[in-house]
């Protein structure tokens, strides 16, 4: 299979070009380096027909053959691995080690979804009822991925939807739509025709996509505002809906840490990916008594972070991936440094019409800062001090958005308490980013509403159908 051209969407289990193109500009240069369908308004309809037409026969299969047929594909995608993280970096950005552990990860994820099955629920009181509750599936799923991890996200989506039973469209972002593609091509015949479906485009795809009466359902992981725009159109005929939105995760940072030892951990739990990921931290709180030591730390990393071109060996942290982001953060940065803040940045990237940026630690602004206040989504973080320790958790807290958190701190069971009092879907202790497939992932307030990972992951693309048996000589 040729890696570096031709892609193509899937649909009704056939590739499928088209006339007009979407360019895919290769952000560590700046220029475009392919192009992907931008799907029409007739190919759409034959994506979701094509899934309609399949969803009978799919949810009629043995839950066994689902869970095979995901295996297979994990397996797939584990024999391509290293074509699919080449690409990766070229239209995402980030240097290939972590390109990879991102297919790894997608592949992990069917395996662990090849596990799994809906519970049934019986209740029998031995008052001559029985009552079953099974989980049934929707129909055809519309599912709509962003541009930072656009392969683990994708899959995230595809597994439990496909597992539970229904059959999927899937609409990667405009900015990063190849390996997606890429990953269409491999499973073409992984699932009968119309089961998986792909489709690329430029802007007004998801629109149109969200618009579309014959899905029964959403799932969309992106911004918070594009989320809210998703819940008006899902709000015509109620389809049901996941949004994985926004986070502005807060680290707390007790006194009794080993700075040696927590440092750098922390630091790659703002930066990897260069800080575009919604559960990085975004906001440091850092116990006064420490604060000079660890920012000094956190400096003397940003210094030694090599910037640059993903595909060159040795590149630490990558471009941003887009010019839209770039010029967002940017002005972010530009915003602060008006303000009078204090900024500690990193080495610049390499000169040229790349998207990068130096990591920048902002030293202690105040609360209100926009720098703290909106989710960055760009190598740029606010570390404040603190002296009490309810107070703070009252700053962390004080947020429209609440997806994770990590608490640091010698003592685990201390830190365990202050987790509890975070108001997020997840907190790390001692790390952050770190994700399992069999355990639920939640953001609350405007990080968005519903599950996924996990049995209940799952049950966001199923119905709980309860059926009442009754005793047998009664009718
Ligand atoms: P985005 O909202 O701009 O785009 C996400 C996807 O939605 C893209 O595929 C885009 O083409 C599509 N889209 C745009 N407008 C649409 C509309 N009106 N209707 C339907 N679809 C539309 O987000 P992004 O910039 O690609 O991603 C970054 C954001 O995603 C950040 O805010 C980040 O925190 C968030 N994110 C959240 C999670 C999570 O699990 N909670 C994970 C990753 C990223």
């Amino acid at each position: 299979m040729n890696f570096e051209s031709g892609f193509r969407m899937l649909i009704d289990g056939a590739l499928v070009d088209s006339e007009a193109r979407i360019d895919v500009v290769n952000p560590a240069t700046g220029r475009s380096f392919a192009s992907a369908p931008d799907c029409g308004d007739a190919d759409l309809e034959r994506a979701v027909g094509a899934g309609r037409r399949a969803f009978a026969g799919w949810r009629g299969q043995p839950i066994e053959e689902r869970q095979a047929s995901l295996r297979r594909a994990g397996d797939l995608l584990a024999t391509h691995a290293e074509d699919l993280a080449r690409l990766f970096t070229r239209e995402q950005g980030r240097p290939y080690a972590g390109a990879l552990s991102e297919i790894q990860l997608a592949v992990s994820w069917l395996h662990a979804y090849a596990e799994m099955a809906p519970p049934v629920h019986i209740v029998d009181k031995g008052d001559g009822q029985r009552v079953e509750t099974h989980y049934v599936p929707l129909g055809v799923v519309c599912a709509i991925s962003p541009w930072n991890f656009p392969v683990s996200l994708s899959v995230w989506k595809i597994a439990p939807a496909l597992l539970a039973g229904n059959c999927i469209v899937l609409k990667p972002s405009p900015f990063t739509p190849l390996c997606v593609l890429k990953i269409g091509e491999l499973l073409k015949d992984a699932f009968p025709p119309g089961v998986l479906n792909i489709v690329s485009g430029g802007d007004d795809l998801g629109p149109r996509m969200t618009a579309h009466p014959g899905f029964a359902k959403i799932s969309f992981t992106g911004s918070t505002e594009t989320g809210k725009r998703v819940m008006e159109s899902a709000a015509k005929d109620l389809k049901r809906l996941t949004l994985e939105l926004g986070g502005n995760d807060a680290a707390i940072i007790l006194p009794d840490v080993d700075i040696e030892k927590v440092a750098h951990k922390i630091f790659f739990g703002a930066f990897f990916n260069s800080a575009q990921i919604c559960i990085a931290t975004k906001r440091l709180y850092v116990h006064d008594s420490i604060y000079d030591a660890l920012r000094d730390r956190l400096a003397a990393l940003a210094q030694s972070t090599t910037l640059g071109d993903g595909s060159e060996p040795g590149t630490v942290l990558g471009p941003l991936q887009n010019r839209r982001q770039f010029e967002r953060v940017t002005a972010l940065i530009a915003d602060a440094k008006a303000d009078g803040l204090t900024l500690i940045e990193g080495p610049a990237g390499p000169a040229g019409d790349g998207y990068f940026i130096p990591v920048t630690i902002v030293d202690n602004p105040p609360e209100d800062a926009r720098v703290v206040q909106e989710e960055a989504f760009g190598p740029v973080l606010p570390m404040m001090r603190y002296t009490d320790l309810d107070e703070v958790i009252g700053r962390a807290n004080a947020s429209d958005y609440g997806l994770a958190g990590a608490v640091w701190s010698s003592d685990i069971e201390a830190a365990v308490a202050v987790a509890r009092r975070l108001e997020t879907g997840t907190v790390w202790i001692n790390h952050n980013l770190s994700l399992r497939a069999d355990t639920p992932f939640a953001g609350r307030k405007q990080s968005g509403f519903g599950v996924e990972n996990g049995v209940d992951g799952l049950l966001e693309y199923m119905a709980p159908q309860s059926i009442y048996v009754p005793a047998r000589k009664s009718s």
